[in-house]
Parts: C-alpha cells; structure tokens; sequence
C-alpha cells in the first residue's frame, strides 16, 4: 500500500505510542551542550545525557523524528539512491527498560503488519554483530526468519562504539529492492554497498561499556537506540528508485526543475545537478531555521559549502541569477506539517540564503575563469596536482570553499595539494593576528582567531545576530 513520507513519519510516532513511549519533537540541529558535535546526526545523538545515566529521561520509552544532517555523505549525493545529506530519523529508544526481546520483535511488527507499513516478509533481511547470538536467536525463534537470511556482520558494520563509553552490537533490517537495482557481483548481499539491499533499520543495542582500552564490560542500565530513515522508508514503501522521488521531496525537485529549465531524466549529469540542489536546499532551510549562518567557520562553513555548491550546480544547469532563495516556499510547503517554524522564519531563511547567493555570484564567474585558466597552466605543465596556493587565491579572492574547489579539481582527473592550502591558511591567521596586534584591538583578546568564532555578524539586517558557535 502507498503512505505518504508525512504519513509515515505519523504512523511510526503512533505505533510506539501505542508501545509505552513517549513522542518528543524533533531537537533542533544545532545540539545543545555538546561541542564534540557540529550537528546532529543520529536520533540518540541529543539524548545523551540520557543514555550514560547523567540526566534522567522524561520517561523510560522514548521516541521520535529527529532531523539530521550527515556532511559525511556529500559525496553521495546524486549518486546513490539512499543518501541525502539532510534527513530525518525516526528512533525508539529504552533508557534501561526494555531490550533486544522486544525492539526486534516491533521493529518487525512494525514493517511488515498490515495494519502497520505492511512490507512484503520475504524482501526483508536482518543482521546481527557476528557474535551476539541472542540476537541472532530471536530473529530465529521468536521472529521466525530463516536461518540462512540472517546475516553476521563485523564490528565496521554492526557494532556501535565512538571512542570510550556506552556501545553495543547492532542489528539491522535491508530491503531488497530486486536486482534492477543490483551492482551485478555474485557477492552482491545484504550489506552491499550498492542500492539494491537498502538499509532501513538500524537497531543499537548499548549493553557494554568499553573504558577506553578494550576492555568491555556489561553496564547496569541497557538501552536500545534504533534510528531509520524516514526518507528510505518512503522510498521502498512508495516503490519509487530513490530518496529525490519520494513524494515530498520529488515537489521540491520539481520547483527546481521549473526554475532552472533542466528536466529530469534529460540526463544523468543534470540529474545529479538537480538532486544536489534538492538536496543542498533542504540541508540550508533546515540549518538556518535552527539558527545557523554561513560562516567560514565550523556549522556556518557546512552551510556556506552546501550553498555555494548548490549555486554552482545551478550554473551548469545554465541559470545565472540566484534562485535558491525562490525554492524556499515549496521546501517550507512539504514540511510545515511538523515543523511549524519554518513558515514562521520564511522571511528570514530567505533573506540569509538570498544574500548568500548573491555575494557569491558576485565573485563565481571571475572565480570559474580563474580556476580554468589555473587549470590549464597545471595542464600545459603535465602536473597532476592543482597547486594550494591556487585554492587559496580561490577561496580569499573569490570565496570558494576549498573542498568545493577540490571537488571541481577532482572532476578534471587532478588532485589538489590541501597540505599546502592549510599552510596558506595558517599564514593568514598569523598575519591577521599580527595586524590586530598592531591595532590593540583588545576586543579579540583571549581569543584564538580561526578557531573559535565569538558571534557570526550578519550585516543583512539592522539586527545582528549571534550563534557562538564553537568551532570543532
Ligand atoms: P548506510 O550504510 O546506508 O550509509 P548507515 O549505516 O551509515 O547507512 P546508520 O548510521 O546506521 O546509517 O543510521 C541509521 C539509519 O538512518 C540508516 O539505517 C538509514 O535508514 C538512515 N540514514 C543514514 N544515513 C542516511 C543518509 N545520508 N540519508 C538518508 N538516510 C540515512
Ligand atoms: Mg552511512
Ligand atoms: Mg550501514
Ligand atoms: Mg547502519
């Protein structure tokens, strides 16, 4: 049967408030009290409090939407059909109350009942960590799965750890979407990284606490911490190839197609030009809505970056006037639903990316020529690596971001000397410094320039505005 992805999210909210847990809204991007993050990435990652026992959860059982961006996956974009680098994660969570026992057998209920998502059985695929066999026993004995559909998988792919602390096995459910979608290798099998077996589910059993050393131990409190893409739920409930026609955010590509005249399907480089910009647009709505502003700098850099990445595919796509900001209202449009500030911050967020557009075509054509004439003289050299001293000019004369300029390298066969590009960088500082030293400019003092932004100026407005952000 088809849902909607806003149904969806709906009916995964409601299935595990009918198991005892508590819906929450979705936090905001930008994670509060916790600087070994830039942005949230994962459902768990703002409830971690919650997990190592500091904070006491509003109630045991938890669930919700949580929105996520993953820069991690940028180069994804546009090539696979399950990434995007703004998604949301639907999560259920246990703060020491109910464990695998359970969280498997919902996490079936939930996809494959009728009254449910109602997916067909035999498509689906569970893993386990190579040697957690209580969850391999369940899937087998209380769930009913086949014995040679379950896969073991490594520590890579199912085991949850980030450095010290709380971590645990995971198990996870694929979809098989049929072999159309298949790389083709007889080792083609749930954990490909094609997009024929896609990754739904992800369910992280935290049971040990590692102290730093490799030494696990069985902590008192054990949680479940699942996260799925609510993106690739669509995607296989609506049968569609990938996340960009996905009912939503298929309305959001179609405005971009209407702009800028390339249509879909028309090829396959424009078609990964329009995805990105799908992309791009949704990641910058969402960040600005939560108080980001681009910046050279941390957060406001990921924002600046997906921008004028996003600009720079609307020029291949031959469009010469900004027109990101113009995409803003049917973003807005398809999430409303449940993010009721966007409509509220809509003068804002396209006010912020207008400005941003518009101080960067100031600069991309001088940029675009400068860079094909560097190029060029790289050519005529026979070198293969495109200076950093190049991609500085680049990034201090015409504003491109170095790992854009790196990515336009790459596409010319190059690669680009970013040893050399940090060297220039870490020259400039010195120099700025140097000069604000001369003018006593007390202000700044305490202060290491570069690294930890005091407040993010944004001359647009008579206001100005702050976000503090820390710099990782
Ligand atoms: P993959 O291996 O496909 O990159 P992952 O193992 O990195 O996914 P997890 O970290 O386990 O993903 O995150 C939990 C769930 O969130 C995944 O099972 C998937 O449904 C979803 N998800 C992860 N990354 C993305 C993304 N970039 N875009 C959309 N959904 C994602
Ligand atoms: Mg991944
Ligand atoms: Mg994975
Ligand atoms: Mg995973």
């Amino acid at each position: 049967k088809y849902y909607g992805l806003n149904e969806l999210r709906e009916m995964f909210l409601t299935f595990f408030e009918s198991k005892g847990h508590l819906r929450l809204p979705s936090f905001p991007l930008v994670p509060e009290n916790d600087p070994s993050l830039l942005l949230i990435n994962a459902g768990m990652a703002p409830m971690k409090p919650w997990f190592k026992g500091e904070e006491e959860p509003p109630r045991k059982r938890v669930c919700t939407c949580q929105k996520c961006i993953r820069t991690g996956d940028i180069e994804n974009i546009g090539h696979t059909a399950r990434h995007g680098t703004y998604f949301e994660m639907l999560g259920n969570f246990s703060f020491g109350d109910y464990f695998k026992h359970d969280a498997i057998q919902w996490t079936w209920e939930f996809l494959t009942d009728p009254k449910w998502v109602g997916l067909e059985a035999d498509r689906l695929y569970p893993s386990v960590y190579l040697e957690d066999d209580e969850a391999f026993n369940i899937w087998r004995d209380v769930v009913g799965i086949p014995e040679d559909r379950i896969y073991r998988m490594g520590k890579e792919d199912n085991f949850w750890e980030h450095g010290s602390g709380p971590c645990g096995p995971c198990s996870e459910v694929y979809y098989d979407r049929g072999e159309a979608f298949g790389c083709g290798s007889p080792d083609c099998k749930p954990g490909c990284d094609c997009d024929r077996y896609m990754e739904v589910w992800n369910n992280v059993f935290t049971q040990f606490d590692n102290d730093g050393e490799g030494h696990y131990t069985e902590l008192a409190q054990k949680n479940i911490d699942t996260g799925m893409g609510l993106e690739r739920l669509a995607v296989v409930c609506q049968n569609v190839n990938s996340l960009f026609d996905v009912d939503t955010v298929m309305n959001i590509t179609n405005k971009v197609s209407d702009i800028t005249g390339a249509h879909y399907g028309d090829s396959e480089a424009s078609d990964v030009s329009l995805r990105i910009i799908t992309d791009h647009i949704r990641s910058a709505t969402f960040m600005i809505c939560d108080g980001v502003l681009p910046s050279n700098e941390g957060r406001g850099y990921v924002l600046r970056r997906l921008l004028r990445r996003a600009a720079r595919h609307g020029k291949l796509l031959g469009v010469n006037e900004p027109f990101l900001y113009q995409i803003i209202d049917t973003v807005i449009h398809e999430n409303e639903g449940e993010y009721k500030d966007l409509r509220q911050k809509q003068d804002y967020i396209t006010k912020v990316i207008r400005t941003e557009e518009e101080n960067f075509a100031k600069t991309i054509d001088g940029g675009m020529k400068i860079f094909s004439e560097l190029l060029a003289e790289h050519k005529a050299k026979g070198e293969t690596q495109f200076a950093g001293s190049d991609a500085f000019k680049l990034y201090d004369t015409y504003g491109f971001p170095v790992d854009l300029t790196e990515e336009m390298v790459r596409d010319e066969g190059m690669t680009l000397d970013r040893a050399g590009f940090d060297q220039e960088m870490e020259a400039q500082r010195v120099r700025a410094r140097k000069a604000r030293e001369a003018l006593g400019d007390l202000g700044w003092s305490g202060v290491e320039f570069g690294k930890e932004v005091p407040a993010t100026v944004f001359d647009g407005y008579a206001q100005t505005t702050l976000t503090g952000a820390k710099v990782l």
